[in-house]
């Protein structure tokens, strides 16, 4: 048995592409996860963080990893990638969410799932929405959620 995740991927330090493909190279290494899909690569500008534009982008899992595990695979991939955080929201090397696992709503100290804010975010949505684009979110469709995000800058990297 194997659970369809969804994992927000962002970086804004040092070169912030090399940095998402590694992220996504050792999740694709990593065991327990069996496929991995990514979306196209965003470039955003920081929502409630400082520092120069973030890259952002989304990949589909397949994975037999319990939530709290694969929170865990996360976090040390962060920490790999060098990431500090010397204050809060200060700008970081590589940001990994847990966007959607399944179905399943978790709200532990250390996860809650679906992500709290990711529909409020156009640098998941846009991903998301190529990924799948009949994903349906509780908060509304794409469409809709997207309309008011206007405001945020995101373009589409070309590869
Ligand atoms: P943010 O992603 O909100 O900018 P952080 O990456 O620093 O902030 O995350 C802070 C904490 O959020 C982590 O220690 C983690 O335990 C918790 N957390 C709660 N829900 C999630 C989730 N869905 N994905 C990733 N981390 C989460
Ligand atoms: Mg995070």
């Amino acid at each position: 048995m194997s659970t369809l995740a969804y994992i927000g991927l962002g970086a804004n330090l040092g070169d912030a592409r090399q940095t998402i493909a590694a992220a996504i190279d050792a999740l694709r290494q990593s065991s327990g996860i069996l496929t991995l899909k990514q979306a196209p690569l965003y470039s955003s500008d920081p929502v409630d963080a400082q520092g120069p534009s973030f890259i952002n982008t989304v990949v589909a899992i397949d994975t037999t990893l319990e939530p709290l595990s694969l929170l865990d695979r996360l976090q040390a991939i962060e920490q790999e990638h060098g990431r500090e955080r010397p204050y809060r929201n200060a700008p970081r090397t590589l940001d990994l969410d847990l966007l959607l696992y399944g179905t399943f709503a978790i709200e532990t100290p250390r996860l809650s799932v679906p992500h709290p804010r990711m529909h409020q975010r156009a640098f998941v949505l846009r991903p998301l929405q190529d990924l799948s684009p009949a994903l349906q979110l509780a908060q509304g469709s794409f469409a809709t959620l997207l309309a008011r995000c206007q405001d945020q800058k995101l373009d589409r990297l070309v590869n």
